[in-house]
């Protein structure tokens, strides 16, 4: 690239390679911090409430998402809730076979309108249903970090 470079032609696209240093801290922000440290402390979920709007938010927001007001109470919403949808993978990423299939599920949680993918474990792939009743499952507390990691999946609901 020289600095008088112009583009004359603007259906051919144009890039140049190069490295951009960039420092930056990732946090989850108020609402997910929230949300990993009652996880990670209580072993439970927590959702925001929209009154105005009837809305349960799970994971939480900071702001309704319908009409941006600010959103700062925070419930136990537990880890229950029911397969919303799923689907089954035989395959791994690079194509080769799974030893054993995964079901991949969108999980509603009970009492919101919001959920979390993920996997489910403990439910043969030919089993699983939508609408099936499943709950969580956590790491033990003592190795939680306080991160996504820290919810292994989702299985049959703990009596
Ligand atoms: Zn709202």
């Amino acid at each position: 690239m020289s600095i008088s470079e112009k583009i004359t032609k603007t259906t051919t696209p144009t890039y140049w390679e190069g490295e951009i240093p960039v420092n930056y801290i990732y946090t989850f922000g108020l609402a997910g911090e929230a949300f990993f440290r009652a996880i990670k402390d209580k072993g439970t979920f927590l959702a925001t409430r929209c009154e105005e709007c009837e809305v349960t938010f799970v994971p939480p927001k900071a702001y309704c998402d319908r009409c941006f007001e600010k959103l700062e109470k925070y419930v136990d919403v537990g880890t229950t809730g029911y397969v919303e949808t799923y689907t089954v993978t035989f395959r791994n990423m690079d194509g080769s076979a799974k030893k054993l299939p995964r079901i991949l599920a969108m999980v509603r949680i009970d009492g919101t309108d919001g959920g979390i993918i993920h996997y489910l474990q403990g439910i043969p792939f030919d089993e699983v249903a939508i609408g099936m009743p499943v709950q969580a499952i956590l790491k033990p507390k003592a190795e939680r970090v306080g991160g996504i990691e820290d919810i292994v999946g989702f299985g049959p609901p703990k009596r």
